[in-house]
C-alpha cells in the first residue's frame, strides 16, 4: 500500500537526535589540520584553548569520535524550536508540474530566522560551563549575531557582536534585535581593538569586511579576562553542532522509508550545507548508500566553483590559524551582494575535503536568478525565504525541472536555512528591477590568489 507522505513530516520530541554525528570521524583521509600561523605546526589543544572553550577546541580537533552526546540543558533549549519540520513542497511541484518529490528541512522557525541557533546555543552553553563571563563574536548580515545574543541572554552570558560596519548602518533591526537581547553591539572596524584602529588608519571611511570584524573580535576575547571567541559557521565544531539538521532529516525521511536522490544546500561556510549531508555522506563513506549532493554558492564568491584548495588566512588581520580550504584568498572582498551569510572567502575544511574526494559537486548561481526562484518558492509555499536559503531553492527547481523533461520521479532534499524579513532592501531591488549580478574576473581572483600563504 502506497503511504501517503504529509505536508510536514515532524519528529516526536523523544525522536530527537540524542548526539551530534562526527562525519570526520568516517573520513578515511581527513581534513588537513589547523595550523599556528606564525610557526605552520598544527595547533594544539592548549593553544587553541585560549581562543576557543576549551571543550568546543576539544571538539575543533577530534577528528575519530564518531558521536558526541547532545548535553541535556543544550536539547531542552532545542526543544523550544526543535525538531523542525521536513516539509513536503506538494505545492512547488504542482507549480513546477515536475514528477519530483521534493522535500525541503526547514530551520527558519525562530527569531534568529536561521540554523545559526543550533550552534549559537552549543557554543554558549560550553562558555557557560566552563564559568566563563562572556563571548565575543563578528557578525556579518546579523544572523549569527542575533542567534548567539539569543542564547547567551538565555545562559546569562556576556555578548559582544562586531558588526561589520555596512551592516551595522544598512541592517538597523538585526542590531536592535541583538541589542534587546541584551548583547552589546559595536560597528567593525571600530576603534576598541589595535587591529580596529590599524584599519582604520589605513582605509578611512572603510565600510568593514567580514575577515575583519573576525579579527577584532578574537583580539578582544584574548584582551579580556574570562572570554573566548566564537565564531557561526566554517568551523568543525560548527558542522558537529549543526549535524542535528541532517540527523532529524534522515530520521524524518526513514521513518516514512524516503529514499533521497539529491540534497542541495546552499554554502557560505558551510555549516548548514556540512551539518545536513552529513549523515547522508557518512553512509557514502561507510558504503551503505549513495546520493547526489550539491553545494550552490553565488556566482559573486565562488571558492567551491572558482577557487584553490590550499591554506589560508581566516581572516584580514591573520590572527586564526591557517586552514586549508577552497578559497578566493583572504583578500578578495567580494561585490557587495545581497546573499550577505555567503560572502565569506573560504570554505569549512571538511567540506573543502569532501569536495576534493567528489562526495559532493558545486554549483555557483547569480542573484537575479536566485531571487526569482525566491518569489516562486515564496507564491506557493508561503514561507519568504532568506536570500542565501534562495540558492539552494534555485538549484532544487532546476533539478526539478529535468526531472520534468526527462519524466524521471527523482526524490530532492534541500536544505530551507531561513526567513528573508530582513532583508527587504534586497527584495526591494529585486523587485524595481534594480538588481545586479556580478561575477569576479579571472584577473581579479589571481591578484586575490597571489596573497595566499606558503604553507603546503
Ligand atoms: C549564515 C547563513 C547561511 C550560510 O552559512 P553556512 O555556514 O554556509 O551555512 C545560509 N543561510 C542562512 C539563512 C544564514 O543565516
Amino acid at each position: 500500500m502506497k503511504q501517503t507522505i504529509p505536508y510536514k513530516i515532524y519528529l516526536e520530541e523523544q525522536e530527537m537526535p540524542k548526539q551530534w554525528y562526527n562525519v570526520r570521524a568516517d573520513m578515511k583521509k581527513k581534513p588537513a589540520p589547523i595550523l599556528n600561523p606564525g610557526t605552520l605546526k598544527p595547533v594544539a589543544l592548549e593553544e587553541l584553548s585560549k581562543i576557543f572553550c576549551t571543550e568546543l577546541a576539544a571538539q575543533e580537533l577530534d577528528d575519530t569520535t564518531p558521536y558526541f552526546d547532545i548535553p541535556g540543558e543544550i536539547r531542552d533549549f532545542y526543544k523550544m524550536y526543535r525538531p523542525s519540520p521536513l516539509v513536503r513542497a506538494y505545492c512547488l511541484e504542482k507549480k513546477l508540474d515536475t514528477p519530483a518529490h521534493i522535500y525541503y528541512k526547514f530551520e527558519g522557525n525562530n527569531t534568529s530566522g536561521s540554523h545559526k541557533l543550533n550552534s549559537a546555543i552549543a557554543q554558549a552553553y560550553y562558555a557557560k560551563k566552563q564559568g566563563l563571563k562572556g563571548v565575543t563574536t563578528e557578525t556579518g548580515a546579523g544572523q549569527w549575531g542575533t542567534a548567539l545574543s539569543m542564547a547567551c541572554a538565555y545562559l546569562d552570558l556576556d555578548c559582544q557582536v562586531y558588526m561589520v560596519k555596512c551592516s551595522y548602518e544598512q541592517k538597523p533591526f538585526r542590531r536592535e534585535v541583538m541589542r534587546t537581547y541584551g548583547a552589546q553591539v559595536t560597528p567593525s572596524p571600530s576603534m576598541n581593538t589595535e587591529i580596529g584602529r590599524k584599519i582604520n588608519a589605513e582605509f578611512p571611511g572603510t565600510t568593514g569586511s567580514l575577515g575583519c570584524a573576525i579579527s577584532e573580535a578574537v583580539e578582544a576575547a584574548v584582551s579580556q579576562e574570562g572570554y573566548r571567541y566564537v565564531l557561526g559557521s566554517v568551523l568543525t565544531q560548527v558542522l558537529l553542532h549543526q549535524s542535528v539538521i541532517g540527523l532529524e532529516t534522515k530520521a524524518a525521511l526513514d521513518k516514512y522509508g524516503i529514499k533521497a536522490d539529491t540534497i542541495i544546500g546552499c554554502a557560505g561556510g558551510g555549516s548548514n550545507l556540512g551539518g545536513l549531508i552529513s549523515p547522508f555522506v557518512g553512509q557514502m563513506l561507510r558504503g551503505e548508500a549513495d546520493y547526489d549532493i550539491i553545494a550552490v554558492e553565488p556566482a559573486s564568491c565562488p571558492s567551491l566553483t572558482r577557487g584553490v584548495y590550499a591554506y589560508d588566512f581566516c581572516d584580514t588581520g591573520k590572527v586564526c590559524p591557517l586552514t586549508k580550504m577552497y578559497t578566493l584568498g583572504s583578500g578578495f572582498i567580494p561585490s557587495a551582494n545581497h546573499s550577505g551569510g555567503l560572502r565569506y572567502h573560504g570554505m569549512s575544511s571538511v567540506v573543502s575535503e569532501l569536495y576534493d574526494q567528489g562526495y559532493l559537486t558545486a554549483r555557483s548561481v547569480e542573484q537575479t536568478e536566485v531571487f526569482r526562484a525566491a518569489q516562486t518558492f515564496a507564491k506557493v509555499e508561503g514561507i519568504l525565504p532568506a536570500p542565501e536559503s534562495s540558492h539552494a531553492i534555485k538549484v532544487a527547481i532546476d533539478e526539478a525541472m529535468k526531472c520534468k523533461e526527462t519524466g524521471k520521479e527523482k526524490t530532492i532534499v534541500f536544505g530551507l536555512t531561513g526567513t528573508g524579513y530582513f532583508d527587504m532592501m534586497a527584495y526591494q531591488k529585486f523587485n524595481d528591477g534594480e538588481m545586479k549580478d556580478y561575477i569576479p574576473s579571472e584577473e581579479e581572483l589571481a591578484r586575490s590568489f597571489a596573497s595566499l600563504p606558503k604553507a603546503d
